[in-house]
Order: structure tokens, then sequence, then C-alpha cells
């Protein structure tokens, strides 16, 4: 595997190529981002993994310091995983100048749910994705691939959004949510947890299936659904940001005849905040 910082480097590495299968993360990877990889194999002609924490999609009172960096570790195991190229800019080599061009996706989309516990989040991701995507497919020839965890369901489909509405060359592959063996969807921050949090942590997920299962069953007040949930986890000392049923194709308030869903939900534990989600059709 060859690790490269600058962006010149990184377009020499993938000179030799047509089509990268491309997989952004921030690191302290973890089966979810492998699965990504794994399934970037079977696309494109070299594998690329990205890891970057991107300073822009971190609000001022978030962990953007104390995010876990473990970049030696990542690198075996990407190796491991058959990566080709890595490419880890410095925070100089993505942003030589401070990023005042920025890409704002669209309220609909990205003012709700993470949008409005983390402002200014999306416009950080999407200005990030574009600027990766500029970096790994300048030199693509025809259609690559990205991939992302439906883990972060709104992210995907914002960024879905901007291959469409920018035209990149680009399809969005999204891959499944890894969990461990107690139903706890993986993720970088689970490092955060204290072993009593930890044992804690899988309700989130028992009360997304709480909800999928009452949807389900026909219970007709979706509200009540989301205030149960909400209410089990405050009961469990949690502090939820919310639990909501959604329309799958835009996040939109289901309507009767709505049939393919999200249940999506956030909330804090401790310090820790997890987010995770339930696709079902009803
Ligand atoms: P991150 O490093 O958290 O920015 O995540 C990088 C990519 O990995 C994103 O596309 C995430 O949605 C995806 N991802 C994170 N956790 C998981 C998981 N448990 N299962 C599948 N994909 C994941």
């Amino acid at each position: 595997m060859q690790v490269v910082h600058s962006l010149d480097a990184l377009r020499a590495a993938l000179k030799p190529y047509d089509r990268p299968a491309f997989v952004p993360t921030m690191g302290n990877l973890h089966d979810g981002h492998l699965a990504l990889l794994a399934m970037a194999k079977e696309h494109g002609d070299v594998r690329v993994a990205s890891i970057f924490v991107n300073r822009l999609q971190f609000g001022p009172n978030e962990d953007f310091d104390a995010y876990p960096r473990t970049f030696e570790r990542d690198c075996a195991l990407l190796e491991a995983a058959g990566c080709d190229v890595l490419f880890a800019p410095r925070e100089a080599d993505l942003y030589p100048q401070a990023q005042t061009f920025l890409i704002h996706p669209p309220t609909g989309l990205a003012d709700v749910l993470e949008g409005a516990f983390r402002p200014g989040f999306f416009v950080g991701v999407s200005t990030v994705v574009m600027k990766l995507f500029q970096c790994v497919f300048s030199g693509t020839k025809t259609q690559a691939h990205a991939f992302f965890g439906e883990k972060d369901f709104q992210q995907q489909l914002i960024i879905r959004h901007l291959v469409t509405q920018f035209a990149l060359p680009v399809t969005i592959v999204t891959s499944p949510t890894i969990r461990e063996s107690d139903g706890l969807a993986m993720s970088s921050r689970n490092s955060y947890l204290s072993e009593a949090e930890r044992a804690e942590a899988p309700r989130l997920q028992a009360c997304l299936q709480a909800m999928l299962a009452a949807v389900k069953a026909g219970q007709q007040s979706l509200e009540a659904i989301e205030g149960t949930a909400m209410a089990t986890l405050r009961a469990h000392q949690w502090q939820p940001d919310y639990m909501v049923i959604r329309r799958r194709e835009d996040l939109g308030m289901p309507t009767d005849r709505d049939r393919a869903l999200v249940v999506l939900g956030a909330a804090k534990l401790g310090r820790t905040r997890l987010i995770d989600n339930l696709s079902f059709d009803r």
C-alpha cells in the first residue's frame, strides 16, 4: 500500500489507473470501515482510502481535538484489507488557505435531524467530500465509485444529491451498518464509552427496533411511538436528541401511503453522542 499525503503525490499514485474505488474515513478504523473497503474491491481498478479528521464538520464544542487518531494501526488494517493507496492529507494539504468556498446542501435534507443538532455539520461534510472527490477522481476516465455507510444515513443521502446535482462522475454505493455482537453499531466514538456505558449502549438500537416493530404492528400514531422511545432512553439516563420515523427517500414525514421508511436516532450517553438507524418497508 502506498501512503501519500500531498495532492501531487496522490495524483501521481493514481495516474496509472482509470477508475478508483474510494472509501473516505476519519480513521480509527473498525470493521464498518473495512466492510466498505471489501465492497470497493469489487469495483474499479485501484482501491483508495482516505483518513482525514475534517475540522470543518466539527462544531466549536465538539470533539475535534479528542477524536481518536490511530494512524499506525489504521495503516496496518488497510494494508491487510487490500487497500492500494492511502491518502492521508495534512490540514495544509487539503486546506492550504481558509476554506471560504463552501458547499451548502439543500435545507430540507440538511437542516433536519443531524443538521438541526449539529449546525454546519453537513456544510463541512459536503465541502470535504467534494474536495476529496476532486483529489481522487480528477484523473478518472469513466464512472467511478465511492463507498459510504448506511450508519450515517442522512450523510449518504446528502452525498447522493451532491453527486447528482454537480454531475460528478461518481456512483455512490452504500454498505449496511456493521454491528457488535450485542447490536451496537460500530463507531470510532464507541471508544469514548466507559465500561458501564458500553453495557448500556445497545439500548439505542433496541429502541429503534421497538419503534420499527410498533410501526409494522400497525400502531397508528408515529408521534406516540417516537415519544415512547424518547421516554425509554431518558429513563435510562440517556439524553436523546431525536428518535424519529421518516420517509427513506427524503427524510420527510411519512404519509399513510409511504412504505419505504427509516427509523433514526441520536442520543448522548454520558459525554458520548451515538447515532443509529434502521431501514424497513411496512
Ligand atoms: P467515519 O470515519 O466515521 O467518517 O466513517 C467513514 C465511513 O464509514 C462513513 O461512510 C460511515 O458511514 C462508514 N461507517 C462508519 N461506521 C460504520 C458501520 N458501523 N458500518 C458501516 N459503515 C460505517
